[in-house]
């Protein structure tokens, strides 16, 4: 199984942003790609959608028989977040906390076991982080945590796969322009001065695009990443490089 034609992709978080990327990649290459979103995915030729949150039993079901449908699932990329629950360590709320390490942390565990029967030796799981899995940051402890534990879930579930003959991998992007990202620079008081931060965090000293991250999702789904395993792969321009940011003087 090493080309993407002969590959069942399912992947979620798919209706924009990173998630639409990856499945747009996918697609291109000839994969069939089922789309899992809250709200449903835009259509890509000839590729199936569902409609369900990856953190409920009724959506992790509704995922299950729209895989089942597709026969098997050689890739499964947990993309899918939620990044509202901002605040620090004393201010963030338990129902924020909650569903952010539900959807973030323990959705990818639980939707990894409902399909792992369709999983083939061979197979592969991507789990998207970021860079505040490796990194905490100041004043968003829910996400940061989040991260940090799929980063840990990520080795978990790759020496636990591995009897199976299944990969286990995540990728850590940097900050990338998708919509969301971009919207919220233009909400700044000074969205030119706010995009020039970003961008300086990283060494390459500029944005990430959903493109960059997806051609590496799709590197550690295929079989040329065929003796990675349990790895965490930046895709930051250099973010986590330094132990300043990118490397700048100060
Ligand atoms: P986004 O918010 O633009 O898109 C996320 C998608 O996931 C949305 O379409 C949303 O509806 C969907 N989603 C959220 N909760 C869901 C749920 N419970 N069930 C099903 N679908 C759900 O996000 P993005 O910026 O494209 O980020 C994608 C992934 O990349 C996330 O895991 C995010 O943490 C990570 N990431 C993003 C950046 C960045 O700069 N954008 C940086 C590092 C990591």
């Amino acid at each position: 199984r090493t080309q993407a034609q002969e590959q069942n992709i399912v992947v979620t978080g798919a209706a924009r942003g990173i998630g639409r990327a990856i499945a747009a990649l996918y697609a291109e290459r000839g994969a069939r790609v089922l789309s899992v979103d809250l709200t449903l995915p835009p259509t890509l030729k000839g590729q199936g959608r569902v409609r369900a949150d990856v953190s409920s039993p009724a959506g992790r079901e509704r995922i299950m028989r729209a895989a089942r449908e597709l026969g098997s699932v050689d890739v499964l990329i947990h993309n899918a977040a939620y990044q509202d629950a901002h605040g620090s360590v004393l201010e963030v709320s338990e129902r924020g906390w909650a569903r952010t390490l539900n959807v973030n942390l323990t959705a990818p565990l639980l939707l990894t076991r409902a399909l792992i029967d369709l999983m083939p030796q061979g197979g592969a799981v991507v789990n998207v982080a970021s860079v505040q899995g490796l990194f905490a940051e100041q004043d968003n402890a829910a996400y940061t945590a989040s991260k940090g534990g799929l980063v840990n879930l990520t080795r978990a579930m790759a020496l636990d796969l591995a009897p199976r003959g299944l990969r286990v991998n995540a990728v850590a992007p940097g900050a990338i322009s998708t919509e969301g990202l971009l919207a919220g620079i233009e909400q700044s008081d000074d969205p030119p001065a706010t995009r020039r931060d970003y961008e300086d965090l990283h060494a390459l000293r500029r944005l990430g695009t959903p493109q960059e991250v997806a051609q590496v999702v799709y590197f550690l789904g295929s079989a040329e990443a065929s003796f990675m395993t349990g790895a965490i792969v930046p895709v930051d321009g250099g973010m986590t490089a330094s132990f300043m940011m990118a490397g700048r003087p100060v």
